[in-house]
This record gives C-alpha cells, structure tokens and sequence, in this order.
C-alpha cells in the first residue's frame, strides 16, 4: 500500500505541475482587448463563392473524419473490452515462442494493423477529396509511401512505450510506475528534440531558403526580435500539395523554422514576412519546449493513472488479462488511451488555439503592419481552403488554430487598440 500512496502523491504532484504549466505559461491574456469593436464576419472579407467552396470542403472531409475516428475506436473497443485482443495478441506471438517481448511487439503490430486497414478506405476518400479540390498534388504511389511511412513511424513508437511500460512491470512489480513515468516523460522529450532530423526528413526534403531580399529581410526581422535564427529553411511541401505553410519544430540545436515551398512561389514577400512573424512568436515563447513539457508530463500522469487503476480487475478478466502486466491486457490498454485521448482533445485544442493567439498577436506587434497580417490570413484561408465558418461544435473538440475569420477580426481590434490605421 506504500507504493500506491507515493503513486497518488506523484500523480497529485505531476497534475498540479501540468496545470501550473498551462495557467502561467500558455498567456491566456492575450485574447481580444476589452471593449474591441471588430466580430467574426466571413462575409466581409471573403466572397460568396469562397464561402460555399469553404463550406463543401469541410461538408465532405468533416464527417468523413468523424466516421474514421468512430470506426477507429468501435475496433479498439472491442479488441479491448473482450478477449478477441488477448487471443490475437498470444496468436501472432506463439510462432516465435511466445515471450512477452514478441507479445507486446507483434500485438501492437497487429492491433494497430487492424486498425489501419479498416480506416484506410476514409484516409483513401479524403485523398480524392484533397484532389478534386485541388489540395493534393500526391499521385497513389506517395500517397501508399506516406501512408505506410507514418503507420511504421507510429507503431514503433507505441511499441517502444508499450515494451518500456510492461518490461518495468516485470523488472519492478511495486515501482514500476515510478521507472515507467520517467523513462515515458524522457522518450516524449527526446522524441520531440529529434523530430526535425529523424521522423520529418522522411517525408521532406529540406534545403535553405536561397539567397534573395526575402531570405536577408527574414533573418533581419528575427534579428529585431531577438530571436537566434541562423537559416530559415525551405521544405518540398509542393510534392503533395498546394496548401501555404510554415512552421517551427524541434528545440535547442534542433530547432528550425520552415516555410512551404508554395509559399515562395506565390505569395509576396511581405505576407511570407508576415507568416514568419507568427513563426517566430512560437519560437520566441518557446512553445514547443512549453507543448512537449505538458506532453511529457501528461504521459507520466497517464502511466501512474494505469497503475493505480490496475487494482480495477473486472475489466482486465473480461479483456482475458490475468493482470495488467500480462501482455494479454495490451488491447485493452490502448483502447483506454484512445479513449482517454479523445476526452482531452477539446482541452488540447483549446490551449494549442490559445497559443497559436498569441502567435499572431506576436507577428502583429513585431511588423506593426496589420494590413498585411489580414492579406495574409485572407490569402491562407483561400489558398488552404480554409473552414471559414466552422461548426462549433467540431471547432471547439478539433480546432488547433482559431479560424480564420476570428483571426483577421483579432487582428483589426489589434490595430483599433494601437491606433493603428484599421484596414
Ligand atoms: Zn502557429
């Protein structure tokens, strides 16, 4: 009993450090200034017909997403909450002796296999959507590649946490969730600082942004914001589509910032400015040290929860388990984190839309130039085919960014509350 009150104390600990982290770190100041004058209006910057092409797009992928999501976890459900998991998981194991090592690293293959396959007609649909609409420039082939490149990606992934958690449930029956939290929480950070060079290059190539006015002026403007930023580079994004982007990933040596190739072939130079603005509040806030500090912690709370939970035996007997260091308890595992996962996707999607507010009231401060920040926002959500007037609903459990409608009326209070000339 020891062990599971240092476990609930720990678990007390890492929850009120997690909230700590999201209140003082996120910036929830950063919403509209009291008094601001400008509401969400799609009609007043976009035309009719951009509207209902906005409107068809999001009529066709949403729900199809939904139903992916669905039948996703409909299939989770019920590897998890019967036997039918356990017996795969002994089945695909039994060839190579049946250890727990095969166990837990062939049942995640083939648990994750069976999802795949079934919501891969979706993924396929969308891609047909994506091209008719004249967003994906993919052809079936890299279309397979990418496809099969993240589901690889992905289950290596689970399968390295998954032999990590139930390797310290043989290694330390009473503590293993001390060791399993920690080494969890340390795989989220690293895997977070080497993703710019080891899970992005297999999908981008990746190559500085030539020499040009443009390239000087945007080391120039990261220069003015104090911003250590020695190469902006430039990704083939236009292989698989026409969609304008940028991002920043990694951090410490690793971090980088990423314009679309797409970008530069369409856009004037003061809206990739303007675009790079945003970038560099990411980087100037940290926010991705900020975003793998709560995955890394979220992901120690959620390995404590299982081990307080274990003592819950009803459901491991019906997943056929005889306890939850039994490989044979695995499908019932991942239906819980998929389960658990999807409670805490509105919650996601809020601080990560907070975020990314605070982005654009970064870019808007650094380039004074609110004109051009809603150029930019237009053009993006016209080019991305943007849902510009979403439902709330899916808005609210989804949305990782504002949309962009509230983005430009952010932008005009912005500039009523600096004074500046409001476009
Ligand atoms: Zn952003």
């Amino acid at each position: 009993m020891e062990s599971r009150r240092a476990a609930w104390i720990a678990l007390a600990v890492v929850l009120i450090a997690v909230v700590a982290l999201v209140v003082v770190k996120v910036g929830w100041r950063v919403a509209s200034p009291p008094g601001a004058g400008a509401v969400p209006d799609a009609a007043r910057d976009f035309t009719s017909a951009e509207l209902s092409r906005s409107a068809a797009l999001a009529s066709r992928l949403q729900p199809n997403a939904l139903f992916s999501l669905a039948v996703s976890l409909m299939i989770s459900a019920a590897l998890g909450l019967s036997s039918y998991g356990a017996k795969i998981i002994t089945a695909v194991a039994r060839p190579l002796g049946g250890g727990w090592v095969w166990q837990v690293l062939l049942g995640s293959l083939a648990l994750a296999l069976i999802g795949r396959l079934a919501t891969l007609p979706f993924s396929a649909y969308a891609e047909t959507v994506l091209r008719r609409y004249g967003l994906s420039t993919r052809g079936w082939g890299l279309w397979t590649a990418d496809v099969g490149k993240s589901f690889a990606i992905g289950v290596g992934l689970t399968a390295l946490i998954l032999v990590i958690l139930y390797g310290s449930m043989r290694v330390a029956p009473r503590l293993w969730w001390a060791i399993a939290a920690t080494v969890v929480a340390a795989v989220v950070v690293a895997g977070s600082f080497l993703y710019p060079v080891l899970i992005e290059p297999a999908f981008n190539r990746f190559s500085s942004m030539p020499q040009s006015e443009l390239r000087t002026d945007l080391l120039d403007l990261a220069e003015r914001d104090g911003v250590a930023v020695d190469d902006v580079l430039m990704a083939d994004a236009s292989r698989r589509t026409t969609a304008l982007n940028a991002y920043v990933s990694g951090f410490g040596s690793t971090r980088r910032i990423v314009v679309y190739d797409t970008l530069l072939d369409s856009e004037t130079p003061a809206v990739i400015e303007t675009i790079v603005a945003h970038e560099l509040g990411h980087a100037k806030n940290n926010d991705v040290v900020l975003g793998t500090a709560i995955g890394a912690l979220g992901a120690a709370a959620a390995v404590i929860a299982g081990y307080l939970l274990a003592g819950w035996t009803p459901l491991l007997r019906r997943a056929g388990a005889t306890s939850l260091a039994d490989p044979a308890s695995l499908a019932l595992v991942l239906f819980v984190l998929a389960a658990a996962g999807l409670l805490l996707t509105p919650v996601q999607s809020l601080i990560s839309r907070q975020i990314e507010s605070r982005a654009d009231v970064h870019a808007l401060d650094l380039t004074r130039d609110p004109a051009t920040f809603i150029e930019m926002q237009r053009r993006l959500g016209v080019a991305n085919i943007a849902d510009l007037e979403p439902n709330q609903l899916y808005y609210w459990v989804f949305a990782s960014h504002p949309c962009t409608v509230e983005r430009i009326a952010a932008a005009r209070n912005w500039a009523q509350a600096d004074r500046e000339a409001a476009p």
